[in-house]
Order: structure tokens, then C-alpha cells, then sequence
């Protein structure tokens, strides 16, 4: 392994599964921390820490700045950026290359041209990888209107930078255009200082399927199957599966190729996840954007594939061959992860930040818990509002659906609000036994949770 120390550009629950990952291959860890984190478990497991800045991000875990000065004075050999934050920027990734700091993770041209979803729709084209039926660039809500008729109603506004699941505005009739325009525009704005929009078809009954893709610098590119991340909500995954028991295997095999062929076209180094939305109606599928980074959901892959997909992206981040043909990827039973935030769920999901007075996670075979949190940890107010990772591991999908039933059943925590009690409702639910929900099942089916 020619990398010797990793700085670890994230915090909370990845900046431990990232430590964690290079304590097995014997790679010593410093974790970047703001003065809100420099008590946090990762800093406490890692080899070192060492402070960027104050507890706002802007200032800390994304000031490109502060984190490439850090690791040149630790004389880290390499930045591991974790999910969030500068994963995914272009101009971060060129200047660790610049500064001969190894990126854990692909090129910057990658990120670059994946990054834009403009972009990355053209690219997935020429792959011959089907898109969702859209728009350009659209420049003003006027220009929308026409567009939107040939596309057909209803339509989203999506935002060219976007990610998070921010920036997009459903479209139901064209009175609705122009202030879902104006509404999705500031959005992206304020959130990735970019406003252009485009619009695509929205697909009403829609999955949401991913592929998990692997490539290295020697043109190997394999795929560890799909997840399927579709109980969502505002766009935002809380529940996420694997495999996608519910799409024909035949379509899942095709949509496995499209990633890969996708991934092999541009070249793809490291890992990443071809995003998709499947059409259950027409069985038809669509790519939605390539997010160039490790996935909050990776662990689900891990545990049916047997893949420890953090130490691989070190491996050949490092230099090394996949050291895996597509024949020796195989899939074993069924897994599902579950969301912990600190929310409110009955308050409109209001972040719940403060103390834990009492946390007590199940201790339960099959169950792999992914966390920073601990009984007396205090949930700093600046970040987003993840505690835990709750993966469970069963022989088939019903099997994993009963072991994740009892493990949220069992899993206490006091002092702060969590949404425990809400994914307990969702995984209770029968349409969640028999598949039968799509990406809009939260928001149709919450009233019952409210009132019950
Ligand atoms: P995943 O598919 O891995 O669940 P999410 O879209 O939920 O990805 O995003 C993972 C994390 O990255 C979240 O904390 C989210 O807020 C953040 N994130 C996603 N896209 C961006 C982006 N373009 N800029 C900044 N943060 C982002
Ligand atoms: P982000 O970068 O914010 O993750 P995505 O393009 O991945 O944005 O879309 C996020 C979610 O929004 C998808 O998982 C899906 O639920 C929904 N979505 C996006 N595009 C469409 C579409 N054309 N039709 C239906 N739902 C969509
Ligand atoms: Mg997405």
C-alpha cells in the first residue's frame, strides 16, 4: 500500500467508518476536525486530529483551504473526503492533484463532468444509457412553458448543481411554473451558489435504483449490484434495500449494463453510484445523475457482496488493480439500512440537536450499527442531522424485513428527538412487506403516522 496517512476530510458517522478502514489496512489516520467535533469519536479513534477551524462548515470541513493546509502539515499522503462537503468539488479534487495529494476517490475530470447534471445527462447519452425525457438549460419560466407541454405535465425543476435533494420543485400544471421556477432557482442558489435549472419528465410511479460501480487506473470497471433507495422523503432517502427485489431481474441486468457501460466509457476510477429512476409502469428505466463518491447507503452492498467497499477505495486509490473480475462480485441474502436523524418527525421533522442522555442500540445478530454517537454525546446544532446507520443483514428479504423490526424496536435513545419511532412505522407497514410503495409513499401515507 503506497499510501501511508490519510487525512479524513468529513466528520460525524463516515469519518469513523473511514478510520475504521484504514486501521485494518494498517494506514495511520488523522481526522480534520472543527472546534465543534474535537471531542468527537473520530478523533478519538484516529491515530490524531488536528483542527481546521470554528464549527461552521463554511469555515471548516469546506474550506478547501484550511483542509489542504492541514494535510500538508501532518504530511498526509492522501485526503479521504468522505460523502457531503467537497467530495464532490471539482476545483477541491484538482488541487489535492495539484499538491500531489492522492484524492480518494476519481479524477477531478470525472467529478467535473459528472457534477453538472446537464452535462452528465449528454454524456450518459452517448453511452447509449437512456435519460429521462427533458430540457436544456432553461432560462427564465416563460421559456418553461412550451418545453413543459412537450415534455407533459407533470414535471420537475431540477437543478443543475443539485444534490441532497435540493433544488428540485415538482410541476403539476403550468399556472405552477413560475413560482416552482422562482422556488427551486434560490434554492440552488443557496445551496450551490448556482441557479441553472432544467426540467425532466416526473415519473409518478417510480422506483429509485442504483448501481454501485467500482473502476480502477488499468480500465477494470465491474459492478456490485443495485440498491433500492425509494421510500423517500422531499426527495431524500430514509430507507434503503438490497437487492431491488421488487424490478424484474431481466430489467435489473439491463440497468447493471448501462452503469457499467457508462462507467467504462468515461474512463471511472474509484467508486461511485449510477443513479436511476425506474418507470414500474412501463418497466422502463432512466438514468438520473452519477454520484462520484462513496454512498451513505454503501453499507447495504457490503453486506450481501462481503465487499469492504472504504478499504477497496484505499486500495486503489493507492495504485492497485480492483483485484476482482465481475464473476467473483456474488450476492448473499438481503440487506436494508435504516436512517437514524435527530429530528423531529411529528414537528415537521425539525432537527433535534442537544444531548444523549441515554443510547441504547440493539445487540442483535445480523445487525451492524455505523454511528459517532455514544451515551453523553452531545449532537452539535451545525450539521446535518444523521446519528446512525442501522444495517441489517437477512437470508432473504422478509427475513431482513423481521430482524430490522425487532432491531428498531429495541434501539432506545433519550435526551434527543429521533425518527426511530417514524422508520418503525414505515417498516411495520404491509405495503413495505410486499414492495407495493414507490417514492412518494411518505408523503401519501404520513397522516397516519401524525395521527396515530
Ligand atoms: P446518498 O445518495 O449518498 O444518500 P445524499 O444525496 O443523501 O447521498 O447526500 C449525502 C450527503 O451529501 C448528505 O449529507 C447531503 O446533504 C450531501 N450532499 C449531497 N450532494 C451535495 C452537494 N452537491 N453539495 C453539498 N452536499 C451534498
Ligand atoms: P439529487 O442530486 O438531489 O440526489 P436526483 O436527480 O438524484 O437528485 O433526484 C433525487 C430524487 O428525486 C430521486 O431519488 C427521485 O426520488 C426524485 N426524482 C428525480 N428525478 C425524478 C424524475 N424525473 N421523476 C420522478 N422522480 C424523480
Ligand atoms: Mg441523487
Amino acid at each position: 500500500m503506497s499510501i501511508q496517512r490519510v487525512l479524513i476530510a468529513n466528520r460525524g458517522e463516515i469519518a469513523v467508518r473511514v478510520v475504521r478502514a484504514c486501521k485494518a489496512l494498517g494506514i495511520e489516520s488523522v481526522v480534520a476536525v472543527s472546534k465543534a467535533d474535537q471531542d468527537s469519536l473520530a478523533a478519538r479513534l484516529g491515530d490524531r486530529a488536528v483542527t481546521i477551524g470554528p464549527a461552521r462548515a463554511a469555515q471548516s470541513y469546506l474550506d478547501q483551504n484550511a483542509i489542504l493546509a492541514a494535510a500538508l502539515g501532518v504530511k498526509a499522503d492522501a485526503i479521504h473526503p468522505g460523502y457531503g462537503f467537497l467530495a464532490e468539488n471539482p476545483r477541491f479534487v484538482k488541487a489535492c492533484e495539484e499538491n500531489q495529494i492522492t484524492f480518494v476517490g476519481p479524477r477531478s475530470a470525472s467529478v467535473a463532468a459528472m457534477g453538472n447534471k446537464l452535462e452528465a445527462r449528454e454524456i450518459a447519452k452517448s453511452y447509449g444509457v437512456p435519460v429521462v425525457p427533458g430540457s436544456p438549460r432553461i432560462a427564465s419560466y416563460e421559456d418553461a412553458a412550451d418545453i413543459a407541454d412537450q415534455i407533459g405535465f407533470p414535471i420537475l425543476f431540477k437543478a443543475a448543481a443539485g444534490g441532497g435533494g435540493r433544488g428540485i420543485r415538482i410541476v403539476n400544471k403550468p399556472s405552477e411554473l413560475k413560482v416552482a421556477f422562482q422556488n427551486a432557482a434560490a434554492e440552488a442558489e443557496a445551496a450551490f451558489g448556482d441557479n441553472t435549472l432544467y426540467m425532466e419528465r416526473y415519473i409518478v410511479s417510480a422506483r429509485h435504483i442504483e448501481i454501485q460501480v467500482f473502476g480502477d487506473r488499468y480500465n477494470n470497471v465491474i459492478h456490485l449490484g443495485e440498491r433500492d433507495c425509494s421510500m423517500q422523503r422531499r426527495y431524500q432517502k430514509i430507507i434503503e434495500e438490497a437487492p431491488a427485489a421488487m424490478v424484474p431481474q431481466q430489467t435489473r441486468q439491463a440497468i447493471r449494463d448501462a452503469a457499467v457501460a457508462l462507467v467504462k466509457g468515461i474512463s471511472y476510477e474509484n467508486a461511485g453510484t449510477v443513479e436511476f429512476i425506474y418507470d414500474e409502469k412501463r418497466d422502463e428505466f432512466y438514468f438520473l445523475e452519477m454520484n462520484t463518491r462513496l454512498q451513505v447507503e454503501h453499507p447495504i452492498t457490503e453486506a450481501i457482496t462481503g465487499v469492504d467497499l472504504v478499504q477497496l477505495q484505499l486500495k486503489v486509490a493507492s495504485g492497485e488493480a480492483l483485484g476482482y473480475d465481475q464473476s467473483e462480485i456474488t450476492f448473499s441474502g438481503h440487506a436494508i439500512e435504516c436512517r437514524i436523524n435527530a429530528e423531529s418527525p411529528r414537528n415537521s421533522f425539525h432537527p433535534s440537536p442537544g444531548k444523549i442522555t441515554l443510547w441504547s442500540p440493539p445487540d442483535l445478530e445480523g445487525v451492524r450499527l455505523d454511528t459517532h454517537c455514544y451515551q453523553g454525546y452531545v449532537v452539535p446544532p451545525f450539521y446535518d442531522s444523521l446519528l446512525a446507520k442501522l444495517i441489517v443483514h437477512g437470508k432473504d428479504r422478509g427475513d431482513a424485513i423481521e430482524r430490522t423490526k425487532e432491531a428498531l424496536g429495541r434501539f432506545k435513545v433519550e435526551g434527543i428527538e429521533t425518527n426511530i419511532e417514524f422508520l418503525s412505522f414505515l417498516i411495520n407497514d404491509p405495503d413495505f412487506a410486499s414492495g407495493e410503495y414507490n417514492t412518494r409513499w411518505v408523503e401519501a401515507n404520513i397522516g397516519r403516522f401524525i395521527s396515530g
